[in-house]
């Protein structure tokens, strides 16, 4: 446990926790993400690093309120040298006579005296690398390091996830070697070869997961359809609108997958707006006239709701019973939604995570589909496949990934990708604007609510201290007070009761709403075509990828619709948005920009986003890593894997939900 470390108290343990840190097994792989470089340096003029024995002990100057000076002296080389550093007084206890300290700082020949940045209680013997972790407040890097280097004192269990061949073949470090000298390396070169260790163990895990699974879903049966496809292309033919190229081929893929033997593992991606929905409608449909019930999994409630509205009018007498299951909803609703789901009776469940709890029990699931699938984890990919017998799994993805990421990445999946958006689209009209021109989106948001249209505000807060930070709450009333709150406006943000967004949604698909001032909450899927304006304050926290999708919630009609991006910050990567409307080229810049971070949503979101090694930099050692994996699955999986740790956890994945 990690109480039992010496040094974490309960303050401490919070602040753990906040950095995601719950066991002893996190607390020594929270690997650092630089090192400062400490190296001595001769006593010249100008920047030094050097040992001094203390000679005198120091003396504290307060010179002022929250501004004071150490001095004292020192021997370096058998030089007396004049020491000052600037407010250190707490340190003066800590700075004895007769022992070695590292002084980092400008020395000064002609004063004789080095003026110290920092002071280190310690002698630095030779190059030394102090790690750097990402923090949180209430703890430092050396602390931390600290508590790491305890932890490793207790003898911790560490699983070693690299088959020995392969630790033989490439002259790995041990693991316990390795995540020691992670956080305390002894030269570049040994802090380099832990890395390279640790990077290879966490990208084999990951590929080892996916190829495992690949092979797994290869030697299943899937469920057998036989019914041809007459019911569906009428079904298709009579829809409100006619489907693009790029979604008729999907459905065909769709339907061959369901139809076949093999069990569906499909991906369909597609930008925002693309029309991923009535697609996965589509094979809804298909499922349903084979006898089959289906499942559609969303990531918010917000967007279960719209699902459950926008799919039972495309399902309007047809006979498909639709149901969506919320999260809170009284007992006896619940209890009714799952006795109609066990018997048979309903069709379609649509919902959030509540779907995949254990009492939800189906007759006969035979389609599973997740809505904007990078919003859940990967371990959950495998869950629903629990739920049904043999059941197909599709998932929708508005997060289009460069090709040989999604080929390793999702390789154990077959990928459906929608380019063209549907004809009439006009482009969203995207401007960079400063708040001190703030008037210019106060005289667009006035113009299109005159027209009968409404708006998104956007914010990247719900509270906020900084000045800086516009929050919903500051932003509600600055724009009550710029149009004499004679406008209908609301806020909306995921700490909201569901019931409250609930009302507020649908207030603004009413129309009753003219203003919705919002956090990312309505990122994905929202759906309201009568929006045509969307403003975005500090529109330098989000991600592109972000951006888009938030933008992408407008410029869902003929009509004309424009995003103001509201940023004080001169940004290159803000100005990619008001030059493109092409999802897959923005993510293909923000990756090139930040690196994988956004491209899978929030970090939380992701177990798909590693700790050491970067999709970016590493893409050719993940697929390295890739065939290696799938050469010890080949060569391991008679043998069920015999001696290997991952496989235990592999099983235990399959069947939780983390
Ligand atoms: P996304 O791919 O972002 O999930 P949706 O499925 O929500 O997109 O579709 C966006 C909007 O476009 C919806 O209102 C939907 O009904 C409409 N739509 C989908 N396909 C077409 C089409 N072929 N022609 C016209 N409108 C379409
Ligand atoms: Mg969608």
């Amino acid at each position: 446990m990690l109480e039992d470390i010496k040094g974490v108290g309960p303050k401490t343990l919070g602040t753990l926790n906040k950095l995601g840190i719950k066991t002893i097994d996190d607390l020594i792989n929270y690997y650092p993400f630089r090192y400062n470089k400490i190296e001595l340096t001769p006593l010249k003029d100008g920047e030094v690093v050097v040992n001094g024995i203390v000679e005198t002990p120091p003396i504290a100057t307060y010179i002022k309120k929250n501004f004071n000076k150490l001095s004292f002296r020192v021997e370096v080389d058998n030089y007396l040298v004049d020491v000052v550093i600037f407010n250190r007084a707490f340190m003066k206890n800590n700075i004895k006579r007769g022992k070695t300290v590292t002084l980092i700082g400008e020395y000064d020949s002609r004063k004789n005296s080095i003026s110290c940045s920092d002071i280190r209680l310690f002698e630095t013997k030779e190059t030394t690398f102090e790690p750097v972790y990402r923090l949180t407040s209430g703890i430092t890097s050396k602390v931390l390091n600290n508590l790491i280097t305890n932890a490793l004192l207790t003898n911790p269990k560490v699983e070693d996830y690299i088959p020995n061949y392969i630790i033989d073949d490439k002259e790995f470090l041990d693991k316990e070697t390795a995540i020691k000298l992670i956080h305390n390396p002894t030269s570049n070169n040994i802090m380099e070869k832990a890395i390279e260790r640790l990077k290879y163990e966490e990208l084999f895990k990951f590929m080892f997961k996916t190829n495992y699974l690949k092979q797994n879903r290869k030697q299943q049966d899937g469920l057998k359809r036989d019914k041809d496809f007459s019911e569906v292309k009428s079904f298709i033919d009579n829809l409100p609108f006619k489907l693009t190229e790029d979604q008729i081929k999907a459905c065909d893929d769709i339907l061959d997958d369901l139809k076949s033997e093999s069990r569906m593992n499909r991906l369909l991606l597609g930008d925002v707006g693309s029309g991923k929905t009535i697609v996965s409608v589509v094979g809804i449909y298909y499922n349903y006239l084979c006898g089959y019930q289906s499942a559609l999994l969303a990531p918010t409630e917000i967007l279960a709701d719209q699902h459950f509205l926008s799919i039972t009018h495309f399902f309007k007498g047809l006979g498909v019973r639709v149901e969506l299951l919320k999260g809170k909803m009284s007992k006896k609703e619940r209890s009714k939604i799952l006795e109609d789901l066990k018997s048979g009776d309903i069709d379609l469940l649509i919902g959030t995570h509540a779907i995949l709890l254990d009492d939800v029990i189906f007759k006969n699931l035979g389609l599973v589909i997740t809505d904007e699938q990078h919003r859940f984890g990967v371990n959950q990919r495998s869950v629903f496949q629990n739920k049904g017998t043999m059941c197909d799994v599709l998932y929708t993805s508005a997060t289009p990934i460069p090709r040989t990421y999604a080929l390793t990445i999702y390789g154990d999946m077959d990928i459906s990708t929608i380019k063209t958006k549907p004809a009439g689209r006009l482009p969203i009209k995207t401007s960079l604007i400063k708040n001190k021109d703030i008037k210019i989106a106060l005289f667009e948001i006035l113009e299109e609510v005159k027209n009968g249209h409404q708006v998104y505000i956007v914010s990247a807060s719900i509270e906020s201290e900084d000045d800086d930070l516009k929050d919903v709450k500051t932003l509600k009333k600055n724009l009550d007070t710029a149009f004499n709150s004679r406008i209908p406006t609301e806020i909306i943000h995921g700490k909201l009761k569901p019931a409250e967004k609930e009302k507020i949604m649908n207030d603004f698909k009413d129309g009753k709403i003219k203003i919705l001032i919002s956090t990312t909450v309505i990122e994905v899927g929202v759906d309201v075509s009568n929006a045509t304006l969307m403003v975005i304050f500090n529109a330098e926290r989000f991600g592109l990828a972000t951006l888009h999708q938030l933008r992408g919630r407008i410029g869902r009609n003929a009509l004309e619709s424009k995003c103001i991006l509201i940023s004080d910050k001169e940004s290159e990567r803000l100005k990619i948005l008001t030059k493109s409307n092409d999802g897959f080229y923005i993510s293909e810049m923000d990756f090139k920009l930040r690196g994988e971070g956004d491209l899978f949503g929030t970090r939380q979101s992701g177990d798909m986003i590693f700790k050491i090694a970067s999709l970016r930099d590493d893409i050719k050692l993940l697929s390295i890593v890739n065939n290696e994996s799938a050469k010890f699955i080949k060569e391991n999986i008679n043998n069920s894997f015999k001696d290997y740790p991952l496989y235990e956890n592999l099983a235990y994945s399959l069947n939780h939900i983390d």
